[in-house]
């Protein structure tokens, strides 16, 4: 049998089981699950790894649990501006959107801008009329106002802080990322990464973190491995951490568990960045690191069973 297989992260912080709920704990699972599901069923179908990790982010985008699309953090101005990447390992070829707001899917919408604009990234306004040029679906602010995260916005509004998706001083003091994100390996032998985000509570300035940076929160390529990251995002992009993983495996040599350790509990943990990732490579070698209390995360080889875990463990 050739090998497929699937990892995806909602998210990397200080996620204790001393501050979830049971009720919480089941949503989140369930909605791992249920996501990684969304990409599985269709590698397992003999699909795309290009194509899961879109269905798996979309998945996860339309879940307002996770900080990316309907569940995507308010900005300064009160507003919701998300970034997203992609990129195909078999042809190195990438699409990713910053600053967007009010499409539904923008790792979607991060799709398109890889096969039909002819260019990498865009952004914001203009990145809107690439969208609505395409006919990807919209929807209304409503859409994506989240009561958790109106109260996280209200918290900080009025100071010059920006902060991370959770960070609850009254309740458990968690701090989270929440944003999203997936690695594939499909049976032909072809790897891909996405990942999608609503950025930092309080963010202005039009800041935009590493998830839609290719080399910095989402990298692919067949030779070497898949990524994904969650975490501070200026940490993330000053280490270029998805493309230096793939370069210690490509001129060092380096396994991908030698390669992912060694940038996420070393490099990563003395620079100061806070998070993890979610990496593949093309025999199916899946690693999920992290170097905060816990990361959302589920995996699934082959026709094993399903994996999910949310902390240290
Ligand atoms: N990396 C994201 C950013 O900095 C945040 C996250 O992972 O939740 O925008």
């Amino acid at each position: 049998m050739k090998n497929f297989a699937i990892a995806i992260h909602g998210g990397a912080g200080t996620i204790l089981r001393s501050s979830m709920t049971p009720e919480k704990e089941q949503q989140y699972t369930k909605a791992l699950y249920d996501a990684i599901n969304a990409g599985y069923k269709i590698l397992e179908a003999g699909g795309s790894s290009l194509d899961a990790v879109e269905a798996s982010v979309m998945f996860m985008e339309n879940f307002p649990l996770f900080n990316a699309g309907r569940g995507a953090v308010f900005t300064h101005k009160g507003m919701h501006e998300m970034d997203a990447s992609i990129m195909d390992g078999a042809t190195l070829e990438a699409g990713a959107v910053c600053g967007i707001s009010n499409v539904q899917n923008p790792v979607h919408l991060a799709r398109v801008i890889k096969e039909k604009s002819g260019h990498v990234l865009l952004s914001g306004g203009e990145a809107a009329v690439f969208a609505k040029k395409m006919k990807l679906p919209f929807q209304p602010d409503e859409y994506f106002f989240n009561d958790e995260r109106y109260k996280q916005w209200q918290d900080v509004k009025d100071s010059d802080t920006y902060q991370l998706d959770h960070t609850d001083k009254t309740e458990t003091g968690e701090k989270k990322f929440g944003t999203v994100g997936a690695v594939a390996l499909d049976m032909n032998g072809n790897i891909a990464a996405a990942t999608s985000t609503g950025g930092m509570t309080n963010k202005r300035f039009g800041r935009v973190g590493d998830s839609p940076i290719i080399g910095a929160g989402t990298y692919a390529n067949n030779k070497t491995c898949a990524v994904s990251c969650t975490g501070h995002g200026e940490f993330f992009i000053r280490a270029v951490v998805a493309y230096d993983i793939s370069c210690l495996m490509e001129y060092k040599e380096m396994s991908l568990h030698d390669a992912c350790n060694y940038v996420v509990k070393d490099k990563l943990v003395k620079f100061g960045g806070e998070g993890g990732l979610i990496a593949i490579d093309a025999n199916a070698n899946i690693e999920l690191v992290f170097n905060s209390d816990g990361m959302y995360r589920a995996w699934k080889k082959n026709n094993d069973e399903t994996q999910v875990r949310i902390y240290e463990d």
